[in-house]
C-alpha cells in the first residue's frame, strides 16, 4: 500500500491518463497468470478427497456446481473418478416445515452417529434460495457442535438453477462425500414443496419430522409425503409437549394404517423425540438399521439404488434434450412467434407445438 502510495504519488497522477494503462494491465495479467497457475486440477481434487481433506472437496463441490463452461470438464472426470468410491452410504433424507427440528434433529442425530464411530457429512436441497437470494435451510449458523466434528461436513443448498438443476448437483455432491469417506450422509429439505419428491428419489430412507398438534395440514404436509416417510419422527416431545406428542404418535399411527403397504416389505412407523435434549435417538438409529438388514437381506435396497440409478439417467437425457431444444436460436425466435400467435388465438397450442416440432426434427433429417 505505502509503496504504491509513493510510487503513484497520488490519485491524481494515476487518474492523469497516459500512464493508467501501463500501470493496470501488468499487474492484471500478473493476477491472471498466477489465478492460472494455482488452479486446482482434477488430480489434485481427487488426492484431496481421498484423504478426506474437508477445503479441498468443499471446493471440489464448488466446482461441480459451477456453471462455467471451462469447469464443465474437470467436474465430469471428479465425478467419474469418485464414482467408483461412492455408494456404501447410508443416504438419509430428512423433510418437515420450517421449525421442526431438522437442523437440530442433523446435528444430535449426527453427533450420535459420530460417536458410534461414523463419519456424517449433511447436504440440503433448498427450494427457497432458488427462487431467491433468500434461504431457509441455508444461511443461518446452523449445527455449530456438529460442524466442528473433524468427523462432519456441512454444505449448504446449492442455490443456482431449477430444482432439478439442484438435484442434480446434490446426488453429485453426495458421491465426492462417500468417496471422501463420509459413511451418511443426510440430504435435508423443507417439506412443503416439490423438493422432498426430488430428496426421496436420492435417498435410502427417508425420514419426515413433524409437530404434535395443529393436525398435517396445518404444518403444511401433504399426503403424498406421509406416503414418502419411511419413518414419521414426532420431534419436542418434551417438557409439557411429551404428552401431546404422544397423543399425536397415535394418531399418526392410525393414518399410517391406511396406507398400502411398501413393496419392499417394510412397515412405516411413528416415534417421538426431542432433537434438543437427545431423547429417542438410539431407538431411532436402531430402526435405520432394522429398515436396513430387511431391505439389504430382502434384495429391495439394491433395487432401490438400481431404480434411482437408471431415473437418473433418464433425467440427464431429459435435461439435456430441454435444454438443447430451447437454447437454439431459431427455436428462441420461434418460440416468441408462437407464443403471440396463440396469445391471440390464431394458432391452438397442439398445432403450434406440432409446427415447432416438425421445424426441430427437420434440422435433424437433412
Ligand atoms: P428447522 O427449521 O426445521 O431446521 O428447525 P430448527 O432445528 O432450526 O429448530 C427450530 C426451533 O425449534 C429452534 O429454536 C430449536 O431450538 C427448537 N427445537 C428443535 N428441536 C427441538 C426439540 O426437540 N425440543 C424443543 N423444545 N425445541 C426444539
Amino acid at each position: 500500500m505505502e509503496s504504491g502510495k509513493s510510487h503513484n504519488k497520488g490519485a491524481l497522477k494515476v487518474n492523469a491518463g497516459v500512464e493508467k494503462p501501463d500501470v493496470v494491465n501488468p499487474l492484471l495479467k500478473k493476477k491472471t497468470a498466477r489465478f492460472k497457475k494455482n488452479r486446482i486440477s482434477p488430480e489434485e481434487y481427487f488426492k484431496g478427497i481421498k484423504a478426506g481433506n474437508r477445503t479441498l472437496l468443499s471446493q471440489s463441490i464448488t466446482l461441480i456446481e459451477s456453471t462455467l463452461p471451462e469447469d464443465r470438464e474437470a467436474a465430469r472426470k471428479l465425478i467419474q473418478w469418485c464414482l467408483p468410491l461412492s455408494g456404501k452410504a447410508l443416504r438419509l433424507g430428512i423433510t418437515g416445515v420450517p421449525g421442526v427440528g431438522k437442523s437440530t434433529f442433523i446435528e444430535s442425530f449426527g453427533l450420535y452417529l459420530i460417536e458410534k464411530g461414523h463419519k456424517v457429512a449433511v447436504l440440503a436441497i433448498d427450494p427457497s434460495s432458488m427462487r431467491s437470494r433468500g434461504s431457509i435451510l441455508g444461511d443461518k449458523t446452523r449445527m455449530e457442535h456438529l460442524g466442528n466434528s473433524n468427523k462432519a461436513f456441512i454444505r449448504p443448498s446449492a442455490s443456482a438453477g431449477t430444482l432439478g438443476g439442484v438435484a442434480r448437483k446434490t446426488r453429485e455432491a453426495m458421491i465426492l462425500c462417500e468417496a471422501a469417506g463420509y459413511d451418511t450422509v443426510f440430504v435435508e429439505t423443507v417439506g412443503v414443496g416439490q423438493s422432498e419428491t426430488a430428496v426421496a428419489q436420492m435417498v435410502d430412507f427417508f425420514l419426515l419430522l413433524m409437530l404434535a398438534g395443529g393436525g398435517d395440514e396445518l404444518q403444511g404436509i401433504k399426503r403424498g409425503i406421509m406416503e414418502m416417510a419411511d419413518l414419521i419422527v414426532i420431534n419436542k416431545a418434551d417438557g409439557e409437549n411429551k404428552n401431546r406428542a404422544n397423543l399425536a404418535k397415535r394418531e399418526y399411527e392410525n393414518a399410517l394404517h391406511l396406507f398400502p403397504p411398501l413393496p419392499n416389505g417394510w412397515q412405516p412407523s411413528v416415534m417421538t423425540a426431542s432433537a434438543l435434549y437427545s431423547e429417542n435417538l438410539t431407538e431411532i438409529g436402531d430402526k435405520i438399521e432394522t429398515f436396513l438388514r430387511l431391505t439389504k437381506e430382502n434384495g429391495s435396497f439394491e433395487k432401490n439404488r438400481k431404480n434411482q440409478a437408471y431415473q437418473l439417467f433418464e433425467e440427464t437425457i431429459h435435461q439435456a434434450i430441454h435444454d438443447h431444444f430451447f437454447n437454439l436460436p431459431e427455436i428462441k425466435k420461434r418460440l416468441v412467434k408462437y407464443k403471440t400467435q396463440i396469445l391471440d388465438r390464431q394458432l391452438s397450442p397442439y398445432e403450434a407445438s406440432q409446427k415447432l416440432l416438425d421445424f426441430y426434427f427437420g434440422l435433424f433429417s437433412k
